[in-house]
């Protein structure tokens, strides 16, 4: 048998400057028990293993055996935590594995979260809460299947030790993969120190691995800022598309890629409403769904400040161009935004007033908070004359049957019949999402042993723009005595 698990491992982050990590093993942990693989993922990541020996897989997860190959670190980075700057925040209980590439050619990050502490801990203890990875994993697999650039889940692991939150927990270690780990932060932090060879080797790096097709631009820095505002205000437009609320969006927590990272306390909106907020901490509702958008282009403001040294020499020209990319955040979140609703609306072409004619359904679910879900899903039927699901949705149908008639007079002047529409509309506007009192149901069980519920809601997330009997009850918003209005990391 294989000694360890064999990964094909080519760490380019570990070839960069010694500053810009600290090298780190994981700590053992003291019972690793296997909670879930993600076997079709190991697969794409061409890791070589007996995937069905569950305690070696345990092993290997868990950071006690580190594959051969693995370059284990922790990155650098800083971050504004709730708009205050925090010069040196990094990696404080994830360690990163090594890099990965796929079976299309495209590089990922393996890295174990909770795998004890490292240089950047600080305070903490390096591990994770059973409970916040199950979150992380169902919501990272949930992204995945609704179509949304994400990190991926491919193991959790029960640690067998106790961590110490607001109770005792159970302690557990969650794989995830990315398409890498710089974020925003990771920019800050080289920035804070004035190292703008530490800048421009970041963001040659990046440059190389996520954006190579800018190294021809006249102006690549300046480029890459562009690109970076282009795909986060595209990814933050498709969140609202599904009524996401990420949670913290903290500058260390915004990728440079465009994948959504760290899912703590965010959430799926059942009710809908534009201030709605999850997050204990975030009492003034910085990070509310209807703020992201706003927060995005306030991250990437930043971003840009720490690239500013590398856009021009003249620093007043540096600034002059970046706040031109700036200026475009919004344009380019207003033209995916509408793209967006336009076809959870069922509409293939573009009319002046669709914009309104959005705002105009939404205004109406915040006044009765109707489900955010079931009234595009609804709307779907309503496309081939069932209003009867859409206007269940509303406590108050009158206003919602006269945005009705408003929808088909649109409707009219699609020049499409409505032939298939319906099923477009239902291939972007999901059945089923991973609802809060689904998730807290899921970890709830898990605390007493029991990873059943975990392992259904998975099943039922696989398809998420399908109806079947099989899974009708995860369509259903929870009962007032199932609501949960707190989510933590
Ligand atoms: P997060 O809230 O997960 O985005 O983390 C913010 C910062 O706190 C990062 O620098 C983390 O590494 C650090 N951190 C969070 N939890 C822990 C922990 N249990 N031990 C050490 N550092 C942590
Ligand atoms: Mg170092
Ligand atoms: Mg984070």
């Amino acid at each position: 048998p294989m000694e360890t698990h064999v990964f094909h491992f080519d760490n380019s982050y570990a070839r960069l400057p010694d500053r810009f990590y600290a090298s780190v093993y994981p700590e053992p942990v003291e019972g690793p028990k296997l909670i879930k693989f993600n076997e079709a993922l190991a697969k794409e990541l061409g890791i070589e293993a007996d995937f069905s020996d569950f305690d070696r897989l345990a092993a290997t997860f868990a950071g006690n055996v580190v594959p051969q190959g693995a370059s284990p670190l922790a990155m650098a980075y800083a971050g504004h935590q709730f708009g205050n700057f925090v010069p040196q925040l990094g990696d404080g209980r994830a360690i990163l594995l090594g890099e990965v590439v796929d079976d299309k050619g495209f590089r990922r990050d393996v890295q174990l979260k909770g795998a004890g502490p490292t240089p950047f801990s600080r305070r903490g203890d390096g591990r994770a809460a059973l409970g916040s990875v199950l979150r992380e994993y169902i919501v990272s697999e949930a992204m995945a299947a609704l179509g949304i650039p994400a990190t991926r889940a491919l193991a959790a692991v029960a640690t067998g030790e106790q961590v110490f939150r607001e109770t005792v927990e159970q302690g557990a270690v969650f794989v995830r993969v990315a398409a890498s780990h710089v974020r925003v932060g990771t920019f800050q932090f080289f920035a804070a120190r004035g190292d703008t060879d530490g800048i421009r080797a970041l963001a040659d790096y990046v440059i190389e691995r996520h954006y190579p097709e800018l190294k021809v631009e006249q102006n690549p820095y300046l480029a890459l800022l562009g690109a970076v505002a282009e795909r986060q205000a595209e990814l933050i437009a498709r969140w609202l598309g599904v009524g996401f609320v990420h949670g913290v969006m903290n500058t260390d927590n915004m990728t440079i890629s465009g994948e959504t990272i760290d899912f703590g306390p965010c959430a799926f909106l059942d009710e809908y409403h534009q201030m709605k907020v999850f997050s204990s901490i975030d009492r003034g509702g910085r990070y509310a769904y209807r703020n992201q958008p706003g927060i995005g282009q306030w991250n990437i403001a930043r971003l840009a400040e720490a690239l500013v040294p590398l856009i021009a020499d003249d620093q007043d020209r540096a600034v002059d161009a970046a706040n031109d990319v700036l200026q475009q955040f919004g344009t380019w979140f207003q033209a995916e935004w509408i793209a967006v609703f336009r076809r959870k609306l069922g509409l293939a072409t573009q009319a002046d007033g669709d914009g309104q004619l959005v705002q105009d359904l939404l205004s109406i679910m915040q006044e009765v908070e109707a489900d955010f879900t079931l009234v595009f899903r609804g709307l779907a039927d309503a496309a081939e004359g069932r209003d009867e699901r859409f206007l269940a949705q509303f406590v108050e149908p009158i206003k919602a049957a006269e945005w009705l008639s408003l929808w088909r007079e649109r409707l009219a002047l699609e020049p499409q019949t409505d032939n298939g529409r319906a099923d477009a509309m239902r291939a972007v506007n999901p059945a089923i999402i991973p609802r809060n009192h689904r998730i807290q149901e899921a970890i709830s069980a898990a605390n007493y042993g029991d990873f059943s519920f975990f392992e259904r809601l998975l099943e039922a997330l696989e398809k998420p723009y399908e109806e079947c009997a099989e899974f009708a009850g995860y369509m259903t918003p929870p009962t007032p005595a199932e609501r949960v209005t707190r989510t933590f990391c």
